[in-house]
């Protein structure tokens, strides 16, 4: 396999069994660790209600970062019911932590939140994650030749 390009020193892109690209892991994260911001406009919620879209996290009942941007590397991160990282909103900021030890090669997911999950414009066909469709995450696994969500490195 040919050298990825890595972002960053610790990150790749690849395709990803919940769709489309992913954002791996290109080195390990203990428990706890910062992993990366999300990063992107800062924005009103009302402005963020005027232009929707898959990008948007709600920071608080005022704020919303809109991630669309190409400089955001974290709005690759999918979500997961059994996610490997928890987003902390900390002064306005955006932090993704790694909520347990992450191998080299994981995929990196966090938890959308119940907001994003229930609408239809975010996730019309519900969540096909490794928990609430494992049949359906298992042969998507299984087309990108992977037993388990990782990369070989
Ligand atoms: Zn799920």
């Amino acid at each position: 396999m040919g050298r990825r390009r890595c972002y960053e020193g610790k990150f790749y892109l690849a395709r990803s069994p919940y769709g489309g690209l992913g954002l791996y892991a290109a080195v390990p994260f203990g428990r706890g660790a910062f992993v990366i911001e999300y990063t992107g406009e800062r924005i009103s919620n009302a402005e963020a209600d005027r232009r929707g879209g898959r990008y948007l996290f709600e920071v608080d009942e005022r704020w919303t970062i809109d991630g669309r941007g190409r400089g955001n590397l974290a709005r690759y991160i999918n979500h997961s019911c059994r996610p490997n990282c928890v987003a902390e909103v900390v002064e306005g900021r955006i932090f993704l932590f790694a909520k347990r030890a992450i191998a080299a090669g994981e995929e990196l997911t966090y938890d959308y939140g119940e907001e994003y999950l229930s609408d239809p414009a975010t996730m019309p066909n519900g969540c096909h994650c490794e928990v609430c469709d494992p049949e359906g995450f298992a042969r998507a696994l299984e087309s990108l030749g992977r037993r388990e969500n990782r990369l070989p490195l």
